[in-house]
């Protein structure tokens, strides 16, 4: 079955639906179909009563924002690699689960931490090349300054068998 993206009415990824769920926020006017370009984002699919045929949409955008709720992240290495795009931060290269490591950007012997912000993805020749250095006596530049994820990054994409293009760029930036 397809799933429908749920935007919340500030435009931030809220979740997959099922299309009967997106419907139902269709007709009670609490959700619209997004476009993309002048073109109402939909599945290439219906939902047929005897008197009407409904098209599943592929985004919707909730009209009233609903708060979602928020609970302290806790450290995860498949957040922390979500977040990183599983790429090293340091010479980009693309990463899976073989091949990617966690590098404490302030190492562990010097009192780093495991937190979000002192933890990047690194592949194994970056991560040993840095060894027990601080990050300023290397020469290394991280590609972009870590920072807590966000909520998609917690999201198992998985279990969305069919991906929508529209959703690209809701997705570009998390
Ligand atoms: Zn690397």
């Amino acid at each position: 079955m397809k799933k429908v993206l749920l935007l919340n009415s500030d435009w931030l990824p809220l979740n997959f639906v099922s299309g009967m769920r997106a419907l139902n926020l269709l007709l009670k006017g609490r959700a619209e179909v997004i476009s993309s370009g002048d073109k109402p984002s939909l599945w290439d699919e219906s939902f047929t009563t005897p008197n009407k045929s409904y098209p599943i949409p592929a985004t919707v955008r909730l009209l009233e924002r609903v708060n979602r709720r928020y609970t302290a992240p806790r450290f995860k290495k498949r957040v922390l690699f979500n977040r990183d795009n599983w790429q090293c931060q340091y010479c980009g290269v693309k990463l899976d689960w073989t091949s990617i490591t966690i590098d404490h950007i302030v190492p562990r012997c010097r009192g780093g931490n495991t937190s979000w912000k002192n933890c990047v993805a690194s592949c194994r020749r970056c991560n040993m090349k840095k060894g027990s250095r601080p990050l300023s006596e290397t020469g290394m530049q991280l590609r972009k300054n870590p920072a807590e994820p966000k909520v998609t990054h917690y999201w198992e994409f998985s279990y969305v068998t069919n991906w929508h293009s529209d959703w690209d760029i809701f997705f570009t930036n998390v």
